[in-house]
């Protein structure tokens, strides 16, 4: 149709009448089903899952020259069970992954084949590339485009970048953390819903390891991460509690590895909601549906939003499909919501930092314990806070505890009797 629509200008031009035919341009545009402004993981699977039921949506999204930041993503069990086309991208480098956690007071735990058997690594701009390349495939129409404005006009909404204007009956905000069209349809992020992360990009880091460093004084974390030729380097907070984040990066950086080698820095927003009462928000209204960042639908406690930028393409598709766009804010609070609820209902993102020292400290004493420390920073909460979760597994934990004091016992006496 696009080309259609270039046909027609190629006509009106020779009739000569092509004057006429600019003062009137809006009249001859063509009116689409569904605009999706942003074709990030959200937005590209969205178009996916519409084209290949036969609709034929657009996807405006800032063209990839433009973009400043490519990360890798860690990628959980929970989310390669439910979307499996994830392992044919995975990096090989993941294989040989372990992770190290490093307490608030420096205690260490290196958590080995837990980590391969459950994590995959992913690049996003291959993420984002594989899921946009299904969606042309199936027949949804890419505009390599930024859009600078949103307006309504005659029920229609009308999408604006710099090169033109596209119109609409229903426009999705799959547009991230900074999304003009929340803004336009509701409101922006507010500065408590959101967390920062700023970092290096990096090489010479020897630990073939996620490594990943816990603070007193913060309620994010600084995590080392890399695909064997290079690393990102970060450190994560909420936006309200940033003050001295690079301060804290770079001290760690200077005394604790210092073999690595920045070469470029990055910052992102991202969001991160700190009430509960955030999730009570909207999510669709008239004519519009926001997913994925747009919609802030990352996990409370880790800000990982992967899973949930397909989870909530795939329910904004039965919605649209079904035409019942207000469906969309009944799914998603059945199918997560109500998870996003109950992590946000737990005080800070990883608890007290004193819980987390001693947990990190004895996690090599009992698997139970190591479990726990280990779904608690992947994000993996099992369904229940993990301070229920200690109390209930403490039985069991203490048992191993004594179980392995034993064991040690017994060894240091044989080794006494040899000697
Ligand atoms: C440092 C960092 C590390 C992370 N690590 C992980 C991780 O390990 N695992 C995990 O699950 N999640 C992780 N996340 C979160 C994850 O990246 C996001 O939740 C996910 O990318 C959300 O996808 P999305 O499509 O909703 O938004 P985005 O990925 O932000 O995509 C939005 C798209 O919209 C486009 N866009 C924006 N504005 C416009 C405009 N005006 N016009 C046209 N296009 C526009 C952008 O160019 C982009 O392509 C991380 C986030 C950060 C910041």
């Amino acid at each position: 149709m696009v080309t259609a629509e270039k046909s027609i200008i190629a006509q009106t031009s020779l009739s000569g009448i092509d004057s006429f035919f600019h003062s009137h341009r809006r009249h001859f545009t063509r009116i689409y089903e569904t605009v999706i402004v942003g074709g990030g993981p959200a937005g590209a699977y969205l178009g996916y899952l519409l084209s290949s039921q036969g609709k034929r949506p657009i996807i405006i999204d800032q063209p990839f020259i433009t973009k400043k930041n490519s990360f890798i993503l860690t990628i959980n069990q929970q989310l390669t069970q439910k979307y499996p086309f994830l392992h044919n991208i995975a990096l090989k480098s993941h294989i040989e992954h372990k992770l190290h956690l490093i307490s608030p007071s420096g205690y260490n735990a290196i958590f080995d084949e837990q980590y391969k058997t459950s994590f995959i690594l992913v690049s996003k701009p291959q993420l984002t590339k594989v899921l946009l390349d299904m969606a042309i495939k199936c027949g949804a129409v890419y505009i390599p485009q930024k859009v600078v404005s949103i307006h309504r006009e005659q029920r229609l909404w009308k999408v604006c970048t710099a090169e033109r204007e596209y119109s609409a009956h229903i426009l999705v905000g799959a547009d991230g953390v900074n999304s003009i069209v929340r803004k336009t349809v509701f409101k922006p992020f507010q500065k408590d819903e959101l967390a920062i992360s700023l970092g290096y990009y990096a090489s010479g880091f020897l630990e073939k390891a996620t490594l990943m460093k816990f603070f007193n004084h913060r309620n994010g974390f600084l995590w080392i991460i890399g695909d064997g030729r290079r690393q990102i380097i970060g450190i994560t907070d909420t936006l309200c509690n940033s003050n001295g984040l690079k301060k804290d990066l770079d001290e760690f950086l200077s005394t604790q590895c210092k073999e690595l080698k920045p070469y470029k820095k990055w910052s992102a927003l991202n969001p991160q909601a700190s009430s509960p009462d955030f999730f009570k928000q909207p999510c669709t209204g008239n004519n519009w549906i926001l997913i994925g960042n747009a919609a802030g639908h990352n996990s409370p406690l880790t800000g990982k939003g992967i899973l949930h930028a397909l989870w909530s393409a795939e329910l904004a598709s039965q919605a649209l499909l079904a035409s019942e766009l207000r469906v969309y804010d009944s799914l998603w609070r059945e199918e997560y919501g109500k998870d996003f609820i109950r992590i946000s209902n737990q005080v800070k993102r990883f608890g007290r930092p004193s819980l987390l020292d001693n947990i990190i400290r004895y996690a090599h004493c009992s698997k139970s314990l190591s479990n726990i420390i280990f779904d608690l920073v992947t994000g993996d909460n099992k369904g229940i806070s993990t301070g229920k979760r200690l109390l209930m597994e403490t039985p069991r934990i203490l048992f191993e505890y004594f179980e392995r004091e034993v064991q040690e016992f017994k060894d240091q006496m044989k080794r006494n009797y040899r000697k």
